[in-house]
C-alpha cells in the first residue's frame, strides 16, 4: 500500500485564490487589509521566512509593512514600536519574528501585540478563545493542518487523534482544533509512555516534535491518516544514510547537496499510512497561507465583518 500524498502546494493554491477573490471584494469596499512584519537584527533563516511573508502579501495584493530594528534593540523601544503598530489603522495583522535577541523580553513583546492584530495566534487572549471555541485569531500552522485534513476529506468527527507535541504554537492549539472537530485526542510529549503503542491506535497522527524521522512506520496503523510538521535540517552522512535507506534517490539528492529537509516521520511511513502529508511540501506552505487567511480575517473582524470562509466554522 502506498500512501495518498495529501499536497500543501495544491492546497495552499486553492486558498490563495479563494483569497484573492476575498480581498477583491473587500478592495472592491474601500478596505486593503495589511500586514507589518517586525524582523529585528538579521538572522538570515528569520530574513528568508519575512521575505518570503512579504512576497506572499505581494502576491495577493494585501498591503504589508516591513519593520527592521537594529539587534541591539531594547524590549522598551520594540514595545514602542509594537504600540506605534497596534495603533495604526492601516495595519490589520502584526507579526513578530521570532528569534528575538536574548536582551529582548519575548513574552512581553509577544503579549503587548493587540489581540485582534496578532494573525500568528499566540496571544493569551487568542488561545483562550480557542480553548472556548469562540471566534479569534488561530496559529498558523495548526490551523492550515486543519484546512489540509478537511479539504482532503479525512474524517475528523468521531476519529481517534494523537497529536504528537504539546508546544504552545503547535501541539497545544493543534489538539484544540482537533478536539472541536470531534475527534478523540491524545496529546503526547517527552515523557509519554509507551509512544509506539499510543500512536498505533490512532486514525490521525499530527507529529510536530522537532525530532527528525523518529515517528517508525511500525508505529503506524495501517490505513491512518499521518500530518507530518516536523521539519529538521539533516546534515550528518550516518543519520541521512538511516533515514533514506529505502529511499537511494533522496541519499543521492542528499549527497549532492551535503543537507536534506526531513520531518518528524520516517519516510517509509509512506508505505503503511493511508494518507500523508510530505516534506517538503506538506504542511509548510499552509502556515504562510494561513498567516495571509489571518490578516483578511483580522481586517474583517476589526471592521466588525465576518469571514465568508469561517462563517460557518467556529475557526
Ligand atoms: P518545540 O517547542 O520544541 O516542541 C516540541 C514538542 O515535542 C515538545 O512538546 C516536546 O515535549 C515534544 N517532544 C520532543 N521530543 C520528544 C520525544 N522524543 N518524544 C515525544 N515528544 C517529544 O517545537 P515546535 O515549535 O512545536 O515545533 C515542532 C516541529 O514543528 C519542529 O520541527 C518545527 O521546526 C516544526 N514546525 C514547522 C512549521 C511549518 O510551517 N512546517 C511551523 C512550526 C513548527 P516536552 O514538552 O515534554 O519537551
Amino acid at each position: 500500500m502506498t500512501a495518498r500524498i495529501l499536497n500543501g502546494n495544491e492546497i495552499r493554491e486553492q486558498i490563495y485564490a479563494e483569497l484573492a477573490q476575498e480581498i477583491g471584494d473587500l478592495d472592491a469596499a474601500g478596505i486593503k487589509p495589511g500586514l507589518a512584519a517586525v524582523l529585528v537584527g538579521h538572522n538570515p533563516a528569520s530574513h528568508i521566512y519575512v521575505k518570503s511573508k512579504i512576497a506572499a502579501c505581494q502576491k495577493l495584493g494585501l498591503a504589508s509593512r516591513l519593520e527592521t530594528p537594529p539587534a541591539n534593540i531594547t524590549t522598551h523601544e520594540l514595545l514602542d514600536l509594537i504600540m506605534h503598530l497596534n495603533e495604526r489603522d492601516d495595519v490589520d495583522g502584526i507579526l513578530v519574528q521570532s528569534p528575538l535577541p536574548p536582551q529582548v523580553d519575548a513574552k512581553k513583546i509577544f503579549e503587548a501585540v493587540d489581540p485582534a492584530k496578532d494573525v500568528d495566534g499566540f496571544h493569551p487572549v487568542n488561545l483562550g478563545r480557542l480553548i472556548s471555541g469562540r471566534p479569534g485569531l488561530v496559529a498558523c500552522t495548526p490551523a492550515g493542518v486543519m484546512e489540509i485534513l478537511r479539504r482532503s476529506g479525512i474524517e475528523i468527527d468521531g476519529a481517534n487523534a494523537v497529536v504528537l507535541g504539546r508546544s504552545d504554537i503547535v501541539g497545544k492549539p493543534m489538539a484544540l482544533l482537533l478536539l472541536h472537530a470531534n475527534a478523540t485526542v491524545t496529546i503526547c510529549h517527552s515523557k509519554t509512555r509507551e509512544l509506539p503503542e499510543v500512536v498505533r491506535r490512532a486514525d490521525i497522527v499530527v507529529a510536530a516534535m522537532g525530532r527528525p524521522a523518529m515517528v517508525e512506520s511500525s508505529w503506524i496503523r495501517p490505513g491512518a491518516t499521518v500530518i507530518d510538521v516536523g521539519t529538521n535540517r539533516v546534515t550528518d552522512p550516518a543519520e541521512a544514510a538511516r533515514i533514506f535507506a529505502h529511499r537511494p534517490e533522496r541519499l543521492e539528492k542528499f549527497r549532492e547537496k551535503g543537507e536534506v529537509l526531513v520531518g518528524d516521520v520516517h519516510p517509509d511511513t509512506i508505505d503503511v499510512a493511508g494518507a500523508i502529508t510530505p516534506v517538503p511540501g506538506g504542511v509548510g506552505p499552509m502556515t504562510i497561507a494561513m498567516l495571509m487567511s489571518n490578516t483578511v480575517k483580522a481586517a474583517r473582524m476589526r471592521r466588525g465583518q465576518k469571514s465568508p470562509a469561517a462563517a460557518g466554522a467556529k475557526h
